[in-house]
């Protein structure tokens, strides 16, 4: 391909041109993305081949008919993880992934949100009564 710049072009030509930085940004996230999705039926069919099509979890078998519901999860919940020996894989039936991933969330969010409940109690002030019953003695 041939994009050199041509000595003899007229001036305006050039900035009328589009950028090309954007189109080529394009292509190179596409391309990622390709790649990604690439590399995710890899690691699914690779995992699918090592492994029995039975749910880690719940020990549902699959067959051909219903293989889309085994999902291959990741033990360290690192994608990027994949190492060729399956060692970071796990079937799961897409139940118990889903499953799997909120308890993994709770853990990681620590949920714990009683921790200053018994503030509440102290809403009702005993002495607000008290003090407009004052007022009006004055
Ligand atoms: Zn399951
Ligand atoms: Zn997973």
């Amino acid at each position: 391909m041939d994009f050199e710049v041509c000595p003899g072009l007229p001036i305006q030509m050039s900035s009328k041109s589009i950028p090309p930085d954007n189109d080529r940004l394009d292509r190179i996230v596409a391309e990622a993305r390709r790649n990604r999705e690439q590399r995710n039926r890899t690691y699914r069919e690779q995992a699918l081949r090592i492994y029995p099509w039975i749910c880690g979890r719940c020990a549902r078998e699959f067959n051909h008919t219903n293989v889309q519901l085994l999902t291959v999860h990741h033990r360290d919940h690192n994608h990027d993880n994949n190492p060729a020996n399956g060692s970071n894989w796990e079937l799961l039936c897409v139940y118990c992934h889903e499953n799997e991933h909120s308890r993994y969330l709770d853990n990681a969010g620590g949920g714990n949100s009683s921790g200053n409940v018994e503030t509440t109690q102290a809403t009702h002030n005993p002495f607000a009564n008290l003090k407009t019953l004052l007022k009006d003695k004055e």
